[in-house]
């Protein structure tokens, strides 16, 4: 006789070890109180009503520099996503996830309105070349080129007539390198 369901009381999950959900077996596990998965959500909703304007609205549960987990409708998702959903802001597409304003705020448990905001894979990564927290491009040390000239040096590869020992010229980089961004090998993260 097998059991269908945690041990947790009202917890519907399917056991994972000890007759414990993966959640509540790693609540377990790490020696906190269990508590119930609902009350998540519940938090949720509680920190989407009287947000102070301009201020990081952090979820709770979970530590700092996670980026924490809710299920909303069965679907697990970040707190952002979630967030969103519940502030009436379906998701556009499924390729969209939840974006942090660019330069405000990258803390992956804030759930201000403001600060965050449906985008697509790559408008995420974009903001996060802004933000400096990402360590492609931008930030790496050899890296001459801003975001903005990666895309006009793309621009003039196309458009202008240009070669691209011209182009290389113009930047101080080499031809090679043009030539590595036209084909996308470097900074493809920007698209
Ligand atoms: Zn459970
Ligand atoms: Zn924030």
């Amino acid at each position: 006789m097998s059991k269908r369901t945690c041990d947790y009381p009202d917890c519907k999950r399917k056991p994972h070890a000890k007759g414990l959900c993966n959640s509540h077996y790693e609540q377990q596990r790490r020696g906190r109180p269990l508590t119930s998965l609902q009350t998540r959500l519940e938090e949720l909703q509680l920190l989407l009503v009287n947000q102070p304007p301009g201020q990081c609205v952090l979820v709770g549960w979970a530590p700092t520099k996670s980026h924490p987990l809710v299920t909303l409708a069965r679907v697990p998702m970040s707190v952002g996503a979630a967030a969103l959903i519940l502030s009436g802001q379906p998701k556009p597409s499924p390729d969209h996830e939840c974006c942090h304003a660019p330069l405000v705020c990258n803390n992956g448990r804030c759930v201000q309105l403001d600060h965050i905001r449906w985008g697509t894979r790559t408008d995420n990564q974009v903001d996060r070349v802004a933000d400096g927290t990402h360590n492609r491009g931008e930030r790496c040390a050899a890296a001459k080129l801003t975001k903005s000239d990666v895309h006009t040096i793309r621009d003039l590869c196309t458009n202008s007539g240009l070669t691209q020992h011209e182009i290389a010229d113009r930047y101080g980089i080499d031809q090679s390198t043009v030539s590595n961004i036209k084909r996308r090998q470097r900074w493809s993260h920007l698209a």
